[in-house]
């Protein structure tokens, strides 16, 4: 199976000042982010997000708030036709120096874990950060950064979620 490596801050909703977040408790979608989904869906792409949830551990949000502000995440796309396969997240602040923190591979290698039927050659990541393009290009996927500027790795920039879908 193929599938679709989607970071969710900044890439599907929108993302925050890391104190802000304290008070959000439902995601608002990035302009053209739920058009996008369904086109990956459509081309045949399983969807997996993965995200770095270090608030968690930072003690600014709670692991109940991550989990109630991603239940609705999914249902509003699954209100929309979008079924996401799985959602991995990193709770760990980056002092704990975990393996699932990205640009470290843990997220990724857990998802290879549950599901060993990922063909990897035709799967992508698509995120906003340069972790996540980092990711990317240490499993040799195809890669895609949403307003990211590194001259570190190989990647396509682009400019939302919904200019993917040029490229599948
Ligand atoms: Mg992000
Ligand atoms: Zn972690």
């Amino acid at each position: 199976m193929k599938v679709a490596f989607v970071d969710r801050d900044g890439t599907i909703n929108k993302d925050y000042q890391d104190d802000d977040w304290r008070y959000i408790n439902k995601p608002e979608l990035l302009d053209g982010s739920l058009e996008a989904l369904k086109v990956i869906s459509q081309k045949g792409y399983q969807i997996i997000i993965i995200t770095n949830q270090y608030l968690i551990n930072d003690g600014i949000i709670t692991l109940l708030q991550y989990r109630e502000f991603t239940e609705k995440l999914l249902q509003e796309l699954n209100n929309n036709g979008i079924d996401i396969l799985d959602t991995f997240y990193c709770p760990h602040s980056r002092k704990e120096n975990c393996n699932c923190f990205k640009p470290k591979t843990g997220l990724v290698d857990m998802a290879l874990k549950k599901y060993p039927h990922i063909e990897l050659d035709k799967s992508f990541i698509v995120g906003d950060s340069v972790s996540d393009v980092e990711l990317g290009n240490k499993f040799g996927i195809m890669t895609f950064g949403i307003n990211v500027n590194s001259r570190l790795f190989v990647y396509t920039r682009i400019e939302s979620l919904l200019d993917i879908i040029k490229y599948l």
